[in-house]
């Protein structure tokens, strides 16, 4: 038999399937979808198992076999294998990098080779060295990175067999088996035990009581030395006694672990969320695949409407996939999830370690769980019962790829919804015009709640017109009025949110005597100043050099810091409302891993006045105390060169509108703005959705852009000018010849930021209704330009559907 093999090297030339031979030892277990390893050229690589057959174009004796295989079941399921050649046709990506993104990252490794404990005879020096890092640990890197005495260490380890050397290969399981420990008492023995132990065996009564103290669950003998600060000679004695007895167990990180989630149970629907959960039931029921577009202005009750619309799929028997943006910022809806639906539930996001990760995947994989809830790669979860899939907030940018395979998870979500005939719920209170307008022409079926739970009202909307306030005198960040209504929240001893509608806290360094401004040298973009460590920093390619003095072109002292922060706001407030208690929410204050979660945590507990901070806080957030919202700089995205940049605005005054009055007391907003007529500013006053999207529809229709019309993009990079130009020039004129008529191409005209890390940018861009010859068109360009990106610098890469322009 021959196995049909995509290899993990990724290049054009080995972007097809490889024929192996299977050995007889392998024949039943070599099936479509497993990792294998085998020989490619003089190295050993791993590959995806996607075809068995029979036959071979090749004489079998010039075939190599399969050497190793790399798990016991297949990672990637049959549906899966399918869905990977829709959406390497879809990308134009390798099928090797869309088979690696299906998997979590602990499977995507090259084959090699890492560093297992050996938990059966590890010391507590090797088992506490293993605790520090994120175990099993990876060879090369460890080779790469380890500090000489730390590599000594390992050397002795290895050699005590603490350590052992393993090749990715078998299953991962086999590895993850630990030895664990438990009483073979009972908690009243225990004590009995205690009374006669003599005071000098101090060692084993401490164990002795910790195993009173805990109940009778096995732990693993790495957990209970460093728990207990016990030995494992004293352990060995008390198993020798027959009081404590081990056994293996597998052990699964748990990220949540110690957390109790309280049960919550299913509320009475309102009448607009129980006609929404009847129109998804019918699809669910009668297995016919729908694609809901769910608008409901937020405070609605979405989340309520997916909890139960996944109660009823779990209760045929069928699993769910929910999306969320960015998860690791929306700790509030996790909680939601697991509060539901308690162990059912695996949780993939990107603040989990690798390791752990993998275990989230594992259960879902094992079929232990039934609901995933994740950021963008939970789409790939390997369910194969799908009822239901979820993508909450769909409008976000996250959700497409911005690396090869540039994948929208909506589209995959679709594409598997038809698999299992099951409904895809697309829901948010600002939806993309995309979907808005493919709902609009009956394509996805739209249900909307317009209405907020429990007769809540929506917030009332103030537009400030900050250059009235300067007008009036008022130089501060704050107007008038929003200073009023902090100081009113502060006497009711109600809460605020203040925004700032800016990523980071980035601000940039300018000469005010000549206008000089810092920039990277690597890449034309402005430096960015971080107070922490006094430096400047790229935030493209991770320059960093310290803040000059004296200006470096015009040798003058006035170097001044410009653009104004979360930091610089929290300054400004304190002058102002000298008692005012701020909880600071950006990229400095959540650096650690569940940073975010405390803060927001604090907040909740009312030890904050105001939760202040930029798009990280505009989602999700559910406090029934916030009762003011106020937006400090409303138009800083309205005049980014993007054609989505007044969608953008829209969206996130919007939702972080929605923050506000989301209960009993009623929500009040001030949006700052030097631009207050806008459209896409004045539509959020009004919560008027439709206006805004009929408005910018038409902006759309006069520029070209979508919906009426698709963009693909050709990014072309290379640290040679005159090349890139080049080249562009070429492609876009190849492309105005193969094209049809109707369709526009326009190039070479250089990126956004012309260059990154020394790398000169220029794009082409395509935008077409219909272009049946496209796909094919990209293709060549491809094929013609491979051997040259092989040799050379030169990258040429494609977007469909770009996000970032
Ligand atoms: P959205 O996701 O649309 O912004 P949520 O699902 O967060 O809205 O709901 C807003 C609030 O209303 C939450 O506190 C939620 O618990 C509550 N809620 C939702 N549905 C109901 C209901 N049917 N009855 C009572 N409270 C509800
Ligand atoms: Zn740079």
């Amino acid at each position: 038999m021959i196995a049909k093999v995509i290899v993990d090297v990724s290049t054009n030339q080995t972007d097809r399937l490889f024929d192996y031979l299977i050995l007889d030892e392998y024949m039943d277990t070599v099936v479509p979808g497993l990792r294998v390893v085998v020989p490619f050229g003089p190295r050993k690589v791993q590959g995806f198992v996607i075809e068995i057959s029979e036959t071979s174009e090749y004489p079998l004796d010039k075939l190599k076999p399969i050497q190793e295989l790399v798990d016991v079941k297949p990672p990637i399921t049959k549906e899966l294998l399918s869905l990977s050649e829709w959406l390497k046709n879809e990308t134009l990506s390798h099928h090797i990098s869309v088979l690696k993104v299906m998997l979590p990252a602990a499977m995507r490794a090259k084959y090699k080779k890492q560093l297992w404990l050996n938990t059966s005879i590890a010391t507590e020096e090797s088992a506490s060295f293993f605790r520090k890092k994120d175990a099993p640990i990876d060879w090369d890197e460890f080779q790469k990175k380890a500090k000489t005495m730390e590599r000594k260490m390992m050397a002795t380890f290895i050699k005590n067999n603490e350590v052992t050397v393993q090749p990715i290969v078998g299953t991962h399981e086999t590895k993850k088996k630990r030895v664990a420990v438990k009483s073979a008492y009972t908690k009243a023995q225990l004590h009995d035990l205690l009374e006669t132990l003599n005071k000098g065996a101090k060692k084993q009564r401490e164990l002795i009581q910790f195993f009173i103290n805990n109940n009778s669950n096995p732990i693993p003998v790495v957990d209970l030395i460093s728990e207990v600060k016990t030995s494992r000679s004293t352990i060995k004695s008390l198993v020798e006694k027959g009081i404590l007895v081990e056994e293996e167990m597998e052990l699964r990180r748990d990220p949540y672990e110690g957390r109790e989630f309280t049960k919550s149970k299913p509320l009475p629907l309102t009448e607009e969320q129980g006609i929404v959960l009847q129109s998804i039931s019918e699809s669910l029921n009668n297995e016919i695949h729908r694609t809901f577009l769910l608008r409901g202005v937020t405070g609605s009750g979405k989340t309520e409407v997916y909890l139960q619309a996944i109660e009823k799929a779990l209760s045929l028997g069928k699993e769910a996939i929910v999306l969320v943006p960015e998860i690791s910022l929306t700790p509030q809806m996790v909680t939601r999830f697991k509060e539901r639906f308690g162990s059912a539930v695996a949780v993939l996001h990107s603040a989990l370690s690798k390791g752990e990760k993998y275990d989230e995947w594992k259960r879902i994989s094992d079929k232990e769980v039934s609901v995933a809830v994740g950021a963008r790669s939970a789409i790939f979860a390997p369910f194969e019962n799908l009822g239901m899939i979820i993508i909450d907030e769909e409008h976000e940018t996250s959700y497409k790829q911005e690396e090869s395979p540039r994948y929208h998870a909506r589209d995959v979500a679709i594409k598997r919804g038809e698999y299992y005939q099951c409904p895809v719920i697309l829901g948010s209170a600002t939806p993309s015009l995309e979907s808005y307008a493919r709902a609009k022409k009956g394509v996805y079926q739209l249900v909307t709640m317009e209405k907020r739970v429990n007769d809540v009202r929506m917030p009332v909307v103030t537009i400030t017109d900050m250059r009235e306030e300067l007008r009036q005198g008022n130089r501060s960040m704050f107007s008038n009025g929003l200073l009023d209504a902090m100081k009113v929240r502060l006497e009711r001893r109600e809460q605020i949110v203040l925004f700032l509608n800016r990523r980071g806290y980035s601000t940039f360094i300018m000469c005010r005597d000549c206008g000089y401004v810092a920039e990277c040298p690597h890449c034309d973009i402005s430096l960015t100043y971080h107070r922490a460590n006094q430096s400047l920093q790229c935030h493209y390619c991770g320059h960093v050099e310290t803040v000059p003095s004296r200006c470096p072109d015009c040798e003058g002292e006035s170097i001044r810091f410009f653009g104004s922060g979360t930091q610089k706001v929290e300054e400004e407030l304190i002058k102002v409302l000298p008692n005012i208690r701020v909880i600071r929410m950006d990229v400095d204050t959540t650096r650690k891993k569940g940073s975010h979660e405390k803060l927001l945590e604090k907040f909740g507990k009312g030890e904050g006045d105001v939760l202040l901070g930029t798009q990280m806080i505009a989602k999700g957030l559910d406090f029934p105390n916030i009762t003011l919202v106020g937006v400090l700089a409303a138009d800083s995205m309205l005049h980014l060169p993007d054609f989505r940049s007044a969608e953008r605005t829209f969206q996130l005054l919007t939702q972080v509108s929605g923050r506000a009055g989301r209960h009993e007391k009623p929500g009040e907003v001030i949006i700052q703005t030097y631009t207050p007529d806008h459209y896409s500013i004045q539509d959020v006053k009004q919560h008027d959705f439709v206006s805004f999207f009929q408005k910018e529809m038409m902006v759309r229709k006069q520029g070209g852009y979508p919906p009426y019309y698709y963009l693909t993009l050709i990014h072309v990079s290379d640290v040679d000018l005159t090349n890139v130009v080049a080249v562009t020039e070429k492609i876009t004129n190849f492309l105005k010849g193969e094209l049809s008529e109707d369709t526009m191409v326009y190039g070479p005209v250089a990126s956004a930021i012309p260059r990154i890390k020394d790398r000169y940018r220029y794009q082409c861009m395509i935008k077409y209704k219909v272009e049946p010859k496209l796909t094919q068109t990209l293709q060549e360009i491809i094929k013609t330009y491979q051997g040259e990106m092989s040799r050379s610098n030169l990258s040429i890469v494609i977007d469909s559907n770009p996000y970032m322009m």
